[in-house]
């Protein structure tokens, strides 16, 4: 599928679930209310609407959430997609919590990457950001997904506590071949309340210790980083500057909420419900209402401007 912008789009991202195991203070309110159950689309019904997407196009599928791996049985969805015509690549992103004991079923059933969501090294910190103590089975899950042979990426939300922890990040790449990504804070849900700190001024501190630090000059070709090596490193150091340095030139992505709308950009509120589409209709009108979604998609986003923003859910009800 080609947007009106000439964007090809090959890669959807399915939250399938609303719920999570954490409760990351810039991404889940206190004292939500959960979606009801009938609410969630079910696996046959997300397989339907990949299986749509890739006859349309769709190449790369992403897991997401609220927490993925807080979905009982998330590795027979897995295997359910990654065996759909069409799809090359399946990945995850979790918090990395119930990771390790997970790996096994999820690699058997085809998962070819995994992002593990991690701000900091520092465990009174991470606590205190996430509500839980549970950095530890985070990395235990780090250490369990490179033994295991699957790709790893890190990806770390920049807040300005964590800006002291920078290098603690960054040193998860020295010795494994796992790429370290700095997002920006997006003005999405919680996070408007946050301060968008620049990946430019992460990359001052890294370059204090670290001057020679090297654009690699390629993205990873699937999404918005910027990646940097440094010498005598396994992995690559990213950036994902969503706020500060728009990355929507390359955009190839449209996002699917666990209740089944199809949003064509993280931004704003617009997009296409496609539950009501295969509850109710065929699966003619479920691709119809997917290329409608992608014909919908704006040239940009405009997170720095929050009060442009439309999207009114908050971001673990998106998938990041
Ligand atoms: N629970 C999983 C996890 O944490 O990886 C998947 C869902 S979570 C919403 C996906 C990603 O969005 C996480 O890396 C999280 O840190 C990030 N995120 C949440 N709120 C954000 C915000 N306002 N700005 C930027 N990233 C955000
Ligand atoms: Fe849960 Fe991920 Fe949001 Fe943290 S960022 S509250 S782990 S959905």
């Amino acid at each position: 599928m080609i947007d009106p912008y000439g964007r090809k789009i090959e890669y959807m991202r399915v939250s399938v679930t609303d719920r999570c195991d954490l409760r990351c203070r810039y991404c889940m309110p206190k004292g939500i209310n959960r979606l009801p159950s009938a609410d969630i689309l079910t696996f046959e019904e997300i397989a339907e609407v990949c299986a749509a997407a890739a006859s349309l196009g769709i190449k790369y599928i992403r897991l997401t959430g609220g927490e993925p791996l807080a979905r009982l049985g998330i590795e027979k969805l897995a295997a359910m997609i990654k065996n759909i015509d069409g799809i090359e690549r399946l990945t995850m992103t979790t918090n990395g919590v119930t990771l390790e004991r997970k790996l096994p079923e999820l690699i058997a059933a085809g998962l070819d990457g995994v992002n593990i969501s991690l701000d900091t090294l520092d465990r009174d910190m991470y606590k205190s950001i996430t509500g839980f103590d549970c950095l530890e089975a985070v990395l235990k899950s780090i250490d369990a997904a490179c033994e295991m042979g699957i790709k790893v990426k890190i990806n770390a939300v920049v807040l300005k506590e964590t800006l002291g922890g920078v290098m603690d990040i960054v040193s998860l790449a020295r010795d494994r071949n796992i790429d370290v990504r700095f997002i920006e804070m997006m003005p999405i849900g919680e996070g408007a309340a946050f301060e968008s700190i620049s990946c430019d001024r992460v990359m001052e501190i890294i370059k204090d210790s670290y001057p020679n630090i090297k654009s690699t000059e390629t993205s990873d070709g699937r999404g918005p980083a910027r990646y940097y090596h440094i010498d005598g490193f396994a992995g690559n150091i990213g950036f994902i500057d969503a706020v500060h340095n728009s990355f929507c030139k390359s955009c190839n992505r449209i996002r699917l909420t666990s209740t089944g709308f199809l949003k064509p950009c993280l931004c704003y509120g617009d997009g296409v419900d496609l539950r009501d589409k295969f509850r109710n209709g065929s699966s003619a009108e479920v691709k119809a209402a997917i290329e409608k979604a992608v014909a919908m998609k704006p040239e940009g986003h405009c997170f720095a401007d929050k009060g442009s923003v439309s999207e009114r859910r908050d971001m673990f009800r998106i998938g990041g």
